[in-house]
């Protein structure tokens, strides 16, 4: 067929959309963050610290913003000069717990709307395309990871409490332990607050279970 000797392999194709959706995000960002007086990385910071309300150790945050801890310690140095978060006492007395200022928690809500236009984007798919591109976002995510590529995500399928496929319910066939119910791949997290990351073992077999496309329509 014509367009299979002429075509690019799919995988080279969807790579060089999600480059482009990649430059708006970066584009946006240092916009976003240049308006708030703070860089992109120290607004991913301020995200990650709004949503850990306890605190975050420095070497936390570092794994989570995917940064040597040289760099997340000039973020962090820099956001506490700024009154936009603060060193506190850990709960072992002998660490440090990073948090957020009222000012910081108010800028952290703003930053968090730089990616609106991507949001409203996403929304032009229809609600089953979107349930897909969730599904598929999440084994391109889970890769990532498991090759080393991004620090450890809050995700269902690498969580020990997500059993896939263990409902003979085409809408929601996964479970969740934790909650315990059932849930389908709309529901998907990649940012869980109360997902584990369980043992190597589990997360290979939740995968082989999970890996299979669904059986009908979401
Ligand atoms: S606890 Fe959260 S991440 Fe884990 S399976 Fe339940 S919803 Fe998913």
């Amino acid at each position: 067929m014509t367009f299979d000797a002429i075509s690019e392999p799919i995988a080279k194709r969807v790579t060089a959309g999600l480059a482009k959706i990649a430059l708006a995000l970066k584009s946006r960002a240092w916009k976003g963050a240049g308006g708030a007086g703070v860089t992109p990385t120290q607004g991913q910071a301020l995200g990650l610290l709004r949503e850990a309300p306890k605190g975050l150790r420095l070497s936390a945050l570092a794994e989570l913003l995917g940064v040597s801890a040289p760099t997340a310690s000039d973020a962090v140095n820099s956001l506490v000069s700024k009154g936009l978060a603060a060193k506190e006492a850990g709960p072992d007395k002998r660490s440090i717990a990073l948090k957020l200022t009222p000012a910081g928690k108010t800028l952290a809500d703003r930053t968090d709307e730089w990616p609106d236009f991507l949001t409203r984007a996403v929304e032009s798919l229809e609600p089953d395309e979107q349930a897909g591109f969730l599904r598929s976002l999440v084994k391109i995510v889970r890769a990532l990871q498991e090759n080393g590529d991004i620090p450890l995500q809050r995700m269902c399928i690498t969580c020990r409490h997500f059993r896939p496929n263990v409902h003979d319910d085409v809408l929601n066939p996964h479970h969740c332990a934790y909650v315990d119910a059932a849930f389908g791949d709309r529901h998907l997290r990649l940012n869980c607050a109360e997902q584990e990351e369980a043992p190597a073992e589990q997360r290979s077999a939740a995968w082989e279970r999970f890996r299979v496309p669904a059986a009908a329509p979401l």
